[in-house]
């Protein structure tokens, strides 16, 4: 039974299927003849990973970083600490950074500055999905799968107070009727 605190479904079940294979496809074109290293952020990103991941056609790797952002539970400040560092250096690799969402782009700011410090080859981003409406800063973006509303979504990875991360599809959480155990945005999300 669907649960009651799931709103509106923003990006149905094959939609989501569709998309990650489009832009994998188109990940793979770009990419070609070179060697791609995907950084994950855990955990949120981990569903939209492991499809994305699939549909390359290009050598890939993979690494894992977990940031904490600190805020109140709806807007983050910007102060950012890495809960999990990447386990190999990334100096002169091809690094794509694998997001769930962009929100005000702080925590991807944050992140971007972070990696580029450590001098990659190449360092994009690709990102689930995006509220612009919601943006501070402006960031270079190269892959979106949707733009979707100023709402706070759930599933395929997007988690609540660590539920609802095992829906197949993105759905809005009804703000109105939102579990009173909400989510701390300082653990890694
Ligand atoms: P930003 O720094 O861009 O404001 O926030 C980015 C992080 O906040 C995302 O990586 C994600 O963990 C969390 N976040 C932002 N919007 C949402 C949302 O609608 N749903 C969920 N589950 N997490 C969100």
């Amino acid at each position: 039974m669907r649960d009651a605190h799931l709103g509106q479904i923003f990006v149905q079940q094959d939609e989501l299927a569709h998309r990650v294979r489009a832009l994998g496809e188109q990940i793979s074109a770009d990419y070609a003849g070179r060697e791609l290293l995907l950084v994950c952020v855990l955990k949120g990103a981990v569903f939209f990973l492991s499809d994305l991941m699939r549909g390359l056609e290009v050598p890939c790797q993979v690494d894992f970083m977990a940031v904490a952002s600190y805020g109140s539970q709806t807007e983050t400040s910007g102060v950012v600490r890495i809960m999990k560092d990447l386990e190999e250096p990334i100096a002169g690799r091809e690094v794509l950074i694998v997001e769930d969402i962009v929100d005000s782009g702080l925590t991807l700011q944050y992140l971007l500055r972070a990696l580029r410090a450590r001098e990659p080859a190449t360092l994009e981003v690709c990102a689930l999905l995006t509220k612009p409406e919601r943006r501070k800063v402006e960031l270079p973006i190269r892959y979106v799968g949707f733009e979707i509303p100023n709402r706070f979504v759930v599933g395929y990875g997007l988690d609540h107070a660590e539920r609802f991360r095992n829906l197949p599809y993105v759905a809005a959480l009804d703000e109105g009727r939102a579990p009173a155990e909400a989510g701390s945005r300082q653990s890694p999300t």
